[in-house]
């Protein structure tokens, strides 16, 4: 027995280690310490939550008003906002993301996520028409929202604590109940999240948390009790899951992986293009499903571009997270900086030229012991080579010149993924036209990653399916009932 703390599960209400003793060491990628230890659940600690949620949705939560469900929701947002701190270094430990990224985005999205489907849900409403059955005989048919029952939420670790709320919120704004399944390796979020909810009295077997790997993740997405499962993780995950939970039919919304492109066109906003390029690269050490990963600009602007995107690239500054300094995180683990610095590799191999970074930077004191990779620019490669069709999920991107308008929208979408682009450009039609061109759920146009929490949000081709966001997210959580009466 370690006397590391231990991140245990939030089973009807209480917290409660794995029934087998089975736990993981914690590490803090930013110095590759291991800090804690995390309860591993499987198929005992699922059947538990998903017992619990099911009876919860009998229970207090069933009988509360709808109003009484959304004030609880506010609640448990003004309790993330009086924890904010704890949340903020709780994220960053567990990611090695900069403490400025964590207070800046992850954190304020938690209780805003609460706050907004609380407010969006008191929108959804009913539909009625009347039938006229001749000889004066007339019908009412007319529809309800009833709640799905049981979702399952299962989330990676690259944005914790922003994934899970994000689910979450919508879910019980509808009146659901629910299991989460966090990522193994980021723990420490949803841990706090469920003591904001045992703090603001939301009833016991509403929201659980399970902790654990994969296993725990498949008994959750083929538990008998759940009825729709919310992913947000790799295609692959994705596609394991669809397959195993196929003999449930159960409700399914998958955000997966991207192969995401920039196009800057040589009208653009030169630095406000390099800016966001930087941004869309670079952001949570390129741990972000909508990064940059393929940026392809116009030949006349392609040598300066480069030129000033390595230049930003070379000056990002690792480092630990609570250094105000820091621009740049470790990624999550060892095992994915060897999957990251194999991508390096396997492009080298195929001719690429490394225009900046490749390797692993040198750092001392603590951070010497994290999993830190150098921020890369590469170019030279077919859009058929490996390294541009498959996601590396890294600072890393492939730099390409293009000469028309027609040759970039055929190399955007020369891809299987499909899950947003970042267009740069001043003419307006062209912004229009290419927008609408793009095969992506999402495109930004002089921007990246300006999120509206009203707006869909997902993917197309092997990205996702389905959307999240705003109304699409709520009517998730929700089965449409149709009742009709002879009158
Ligand atoms: P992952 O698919 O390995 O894991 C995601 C989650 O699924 C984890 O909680 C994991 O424990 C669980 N899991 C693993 N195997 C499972 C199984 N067989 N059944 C059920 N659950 C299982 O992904 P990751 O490495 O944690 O995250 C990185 C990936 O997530 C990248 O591909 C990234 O693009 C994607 N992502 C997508 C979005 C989006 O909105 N589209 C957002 C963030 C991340």
């Amino acid at each position: 027995m370690s006397d590391l703390p231990l991140f245990r599960h939030y089973i009807d209400g209480s917290f409660t280690p794995s029934r087998s003793g089975q736990r993981a060491p914690v590490v803090a990628p930013a110095t590759g310490q291991v800090y804690a230890e995390v309860a591993l659940g499987g198929a005992p600690e699922i059947d538990a939550a998903a017992r619990a949620a099911k009876a919860a949705l009998s229970g207090p939560w069933a009988s509360m008003s709808p109003e009484q469900r959304w004030a609880l929701l506010d609640r448990v947002a003004d309790g993330i906002e009086a924890r904010a701190q704890a949340f903020a270094q709780a994220e960053s430990r567990d990611t090695g993301k900069p403490l400025s990224l964590s207070r800046a985005v992850d954190v304020p999205r938690a209780p805003a996520n609460f706050r907004n489907y609380a407010r969006l849900a008191r929108g959804i409403g009913g539909d009625a028409w009347e039938q006229h059955l001749g000889e004066g005989a007339r019908a009412l048919h007319y529809t309800r929202h009833r709640p799905v029952g049981v979702v399952g939420v299962i989330v990676p670790w690259n944005l914790p604590l922003l994934l899970l709320t994000w689910k979450v919120a919508p879910a019980l704004a509808m009146g659901n109940t629910v299991v989460a399944k966090p990522s193994e390796e980021t723990p420490a979020t949803a841990t706090l999240l469920a003591e904001v909810f045992a703090e603001v009295g939301v009833p016991p077997g509403v929201f659980n948390v399970v902790h654990g790997a994969a296993a725990a993740g498949e008994a959750l997405v083929t538990h008998p009790d759940v009825a729709a499962i919310t992913f947000t993780g790799s295609t692959a995950t994705g596609q394991r899951i669809q397959a195993a939970s196929a003999p449930g039919l159960r409700k399914l919304s998958f955000e997966l992986g991207g192969k995401n492109p920039a196009l800057i066109f040589d009208d653009a906003d030169f630095d406000a293009a390099v800016d966001g390029t930087v941004r869309s690269v670079f952001t949570n050490c390129g741990q972000v499903c909508l990064c940059s990963e393929r940026v392809y600009v116009q030949a006349s602007i392609y040598e300066r571009f480069v030129e000033a995107l390595v230049a930003r690239a070379r000056a990002l500054r690792p480092g630990l997270p609570e250094d105000p300094a820091t621009q740049l995180g470790p990624l999550i683990s060892e095992a994915h900086r060897r999957k990251v610095l194999g991508a390096y590799e396997r492009a080298r191999a195929e001719g690429a030229r490394v225009l900046c970074g490749g390797g692993v930077p040198t750092l001392s004191g603590p951070a010497a012991g994290g999993t830190f990779v150098e921020p890369t620019v590469i170019a030279g490669l077919s859009d058929a080579s490996d390294t541009q069709q498959q996601e590396i999920f890294g600072p890393v991107c492939h730099v390409a010149p293009f000469s028309t308008e027609a040759e970039a929208l055929q190399r955007a979408n020369d891809t299987r993924y499909g899950l947003c682009a970042a267009v740069w450009t001043r003419d307006l039609s062209r912004a229009h036209r290419v927008a609408a061109s793009i095969e992506a759920g999402i495109v930004w146009v002089n921007t990246w990653n300006l999120r509206e929490l009203r707006a869909p949000f997902g993917g197309v081709k092997l990205s996702g399916s389905g959307r999240e966001g705003g109304l699409w997210s709520l009517k998730f959580g929700t089965e449409t009932q149709a009742i009709s009466i002879r009158l």
